[in-house]
């Protein structure tokens, strides 16, 4: 949701007495308004009345007995009252240097800082210069929006609403020793009103939002410290996520339930692309998706044969599956590792070799450029787009607070296929690297992506159409599996 000023036209108003006046010109429709003021020395106060019927489109509600009255711009109230200094916008408290005062059927308040307090909170287009005593009203679009809070079993994530992507180096986080989190962004114009009114929960205490020249500033209060912190920007819808970590419950129950949840015993092994989605194909013809899908296969029978752990495929034919179903049935299985199988390519014939790739989220755009080939199939899905934008909100964001638990065990499993598939091909390691794959995201689960080998290199697409190369592959990463467990299997037991 985002708020701007709308156009007002309302009737020109003339008072029969001559008085001194505030000029308010509206730079949207160049139409100018009078606001009266008291003149009382070195401050001047304007009328409560004016400022509705110029910059409102609403008539104000006026106790005329308590001398109270409430402004209606748009949604949001704004409560005076004479004879006091306080001015509440909605439920939050504002504090102006002098009092409000009475004029019998009339509220007047200082200008500069009621101007200031509109500006802060319902109407960030106003300028006001109070030597020529004039006050413009421009279009100015909040692009901070909004706030939603979610609490997870390790944190808690804010998900601040934004309509456009800020230069990284413009935002910037602390938190304070005083129990505070800072988040400021610059040429920020954050909706006040909206982000004081969120709801709070998990280790979120309080949220607020105040409006600073240059900058927008969101004071989160935390119930308790944290162990960490990421903050990062997503797209579509545009936001700020801050994910605030907290330590996981440490009863018994909690860690055994825990162990369960990370015993090996369910692998997801997921054969790239399939149907329309062909993959890339080599020279000769020979397609990623039919020599990932194999290589799939050898790999769980290897699984199910040689061990007791669990095999669930995304795909076992040559079909289509969206990427956001195959982390949804990898999470649904309950999957304790989710390997990802596909082919390169490269312009360049001459590259070759096998690398591995961990999700790594909220990084830049060389990622992004580097995943965009893999990830390009998503426009070959029919109505992607709801399921990308849930994709994009809370499950990316789940994601990324269960990526940080899982980078470190994604790291060794992408090692030890790097390693195990070295000591069996004779094709060159190309290592363990980080892009934000889209099939990855969303995985709660250690994971990896392989790219075994380069259909655009003619020597790597002869090899990678003989059984006996895949049937290598396929050992290749069973063996990295098996030891991947052994490992996983010893901390438990240190644990
Ligand atoms: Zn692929």
């Amino acid at each position: 949701m985002f708020t701007f000023y709308k156009t007002i036209i309302i009737a020109f108003f003339l008072s029969a007495h001559l008085s001194a006046t505030i000029l308010v010109v509206n730079r949207v429709n160049q139409k100018e308004n009078e606001l009266h003021i008291l003149d009382n020395s070195n401050v001047t106060y304007v009328s409560a009345n004016d400022l509705s019927r110029v910059l409102t489109s609403r008539l104000p509600f006026i106790n005329k007995e308590r001398m109270k009255m409430v402004l209606y711009f748009s949604d949001t109230r704004i409560k005076i009252s004479s004879n006091s200094s306080y001015i509440l916008v909605d439920e939050e408290v504002y504090h102006m240097p002098v009092y409000a005062i009475d004029s019998g059927d009339d509220i007047y308040l200082p200008a500069v800082p009621i101007f200031n307090i509109l500006k802060q909170t319902v109407l960030p287009g106003l300028t006001y210069d109070p030597i020529k005593q004039r006050l413009d009203i421009d279009v100015v679009k909040f692009n901070i929006t909004g706030l939603d809070i979610d609490q997870k079993a390790n944190g808690t994530i804010l998900t601040i609403y934004t309509r456009e992507r800020f230069l990284e180096g413009h935002i910037s986080s602390f938190e304070h020793d005083n129990g505070w989190f800072y988040l400021t962004v610059q040429d920020g114009i954050v909706d006040t009103t909206r982000i004081n009114k969120a709801d709070t929960r998990g280790v979120v205490a309080k949220v607020t939002a105040n409006q600073f020249s240059e900058s927008a500033q969101i004071a989160i209060r935390l119930r308790s410290s944290i162990i960490g912190h990421e903050v990062f920007q997503s797209p579509d819808p545009n936001a700020i996520v801050i994910t605030l970590r907290t330590p996981f419950d440490k009863s018994a129950e909690r860690i055994r339930k825990l162990r369960n949840r990370w015993r090996l015993d369910t692998v997801v092994l997921d054969a790239g692309h399939g149907g329309k989605d062909g993959g890339t194909v080599g020279r000769s013809g020979t397609r990623e998706k039919d020599i990932v899908l194999d290589i799939s296969k050898r790999l769980g029978l290897l699984l199910e044969k040689k061990t007791n752990i669990n095999v669930v495929y995304t795909r076992e034919e040559d079909i289509f599956i969206p990427l956001w179903k195959r982390t949804k049935i990898a999470n649904e299985s309950n999957g304790k590792i989710f390997v990802s199988i596909h082919a390169n390519s490269n312009p360049n014939r001459t590259a070759r070799g096998f690398e591995s790739y961990l999700l790594k989220q909220g990084k830049s755009d060389d990622a992004i450029a580097l995943a965009s080939r893999e990830n390009a199939v998503i426009k070959l899905e029919e109505h992607s787009g709801d399921k990308y934008k849930e994709l994009t909100g809370e499950n990316l964001i789940m994601a990324t607070m269960a990526q940080s638990m899982f980078l470190k065990e994604s790291e060794e499993l992408a090692a030890f296929i790097q390693e195990e598939l070295g000591n069996r091909l004779n094709s060159p390691n190309r290592g363990v690297k980080q892009a934000g794959f889209v099939v990855l995201i969303g995985a709660s689960m250690p994971n990896v992506l392989i790219e075994t080998g380069f259909l655009s290199n003619p020597t790597e697409e002869k090899r990678l159409k003989q059984a006996s190369y895949r049937q290598k592959i396929a050992e290749g990463i069973f063996s990295a599996i098996v030891k991947f467990r052994s490992l996983r299997e010893e901390l438990l037991a240190e644990g």
